[in-house]
């Protein structure tokens, strides 16, 4: 018998397994409370799962981390050497591209001058920009960053992106390494945060960097708070330095009530739901990659937990 062992205080076993077991029928699905045989587990689908989690399967042959953030994960001393995969799934960068798309959008258009005006009853022309004329930048080209920076070219902004290695997007200006971020800074009237967290890019942009920001401009983090410095950005925020950010994480979550962000009429706070894992869509790369251990074939979207994602 083979297991694979289910864990995730987030998600639903009944939805994830369903899909699952037409996929892998050789393959017991179980939670990690109803494993019988923990030596009959060759497989985990697991997010946050507590420490000690991974000790009684000393059979484990893959470990799907159940959504694309990996950092809770990489971090860890109890990891077993066995690949460790993520969740790579087009409708999930299709969900965060559309937030993305949104935050952008609700900017490039005006709309919180439109929100204010209309709350006093103010008729408020502000003529439309060409979003040719509007520098998007996008930190961060995977599988989500680059989804989104190409949804964003589709709209006409002037989008440019930054990776660690050199990258060809069709339409976007890609740009590489720490020594092209300060001009890239510079040139973005909205930045938009889509880098995985690791001991490189956390708090990257720092009060430093966040100063070479153009005055004024819009930041969007979807990613993880701790890559930048919340009291920096709240400071940045308050001078108007930084005129506008659309925050879905943050340092500390749930963001304590008496955080001075939630008071602040230039920021919108929306509770860690950018995207989200989709069974439907993501069941099927799962299983393929069951199916690819199995033959004994290079699993596909692995995280190297040395490089941080
Ligand atoms: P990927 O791992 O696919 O891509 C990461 C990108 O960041 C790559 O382009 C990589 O460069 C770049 N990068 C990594 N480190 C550096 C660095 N030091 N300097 C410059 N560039 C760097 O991540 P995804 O696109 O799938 O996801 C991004 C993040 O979004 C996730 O890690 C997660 O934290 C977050 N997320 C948030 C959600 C939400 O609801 N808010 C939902 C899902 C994910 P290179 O291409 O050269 O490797």
């Amino acid at each position: 018998m083979t297991t694979l062992v289910f864990y995730s205080e987030f998600d639903s076993f009944e939805a994830w397994s369903a899909l699952l077991a037409p996929q892998l029928p050789d393959v017991t699905i179980c939670r990690a409370d109803q494993v019988a045989d923990a030596d009959s587990v060759q497989f985990a689908l697991a997010w946050k799962p507590p420490r000690g989690f991974f000790a009684p399967y000393r059979q484990l042959k893959l470990l799907v981390n159940l959504g694309a953030g990996v950092d809770s994960l990489v971090g860890r001393d109890d990891l077993p050497d066995i690949p460790i995969v993520r969740l790579s799934d087009p409708d999930m960068a299709r969900m965060m591209a559309g937030y993305v798309l949104f935050a952008v959008l609700r900017y490039a258009r005006d709309i919180p001058a439109f929100e204010r005006a209309q709350r006093e009853r103010r008729w408020h022309y502000l003529h439309p920009r060409e979003p040719a004329s509007i520098r998007v930048g996008v930190l961060g080209l995977g599988e989500l960053g680059a989804y989104a920076a190409r949804e964003l070219a589709r709209q006409g902004f002037d989008v440019r992106g930054w990776s660690r290695s050199p990258k060809a997007l069709d339409g976007i200006h890609c740009v590489s390494g720490a020594q092209a971020l300060d001009a890239f800074l510079g040139s973005s009237d909205i930045l938009v945060v889509m880098l995985p967290l690791t001991p490189e890019t956390h708090g990257l942009l720092d009060a430093q960097r966040l100063a070479r920001l153009p005055p004024g401009c819009a930041l969007i983090n979807v990613s993880r708070g701790a890559i930048v410095d919340q009291p920096a950005l709240t400071a940045a925020l308050q001078s108007g330095q930084i005129g506008h950010a659309t925050l879905d994480v943050f340092d500390r979550e749930p963001l304590p009530p008496d955080d001075a962000l939630w008071g602040m009429e230039n920021v919108l706070i929306t509770p860690h739901l950018a995207s989200v894992a989709i069974p439907a869509s993501a069941a099927r790369q799962v299983a393929d990659n069951i199916h690819r251990v199995m033959r004994g074939e290079p699993v596909l979207n692995q995280v190297f937990p040395a490089r941080g994602y």
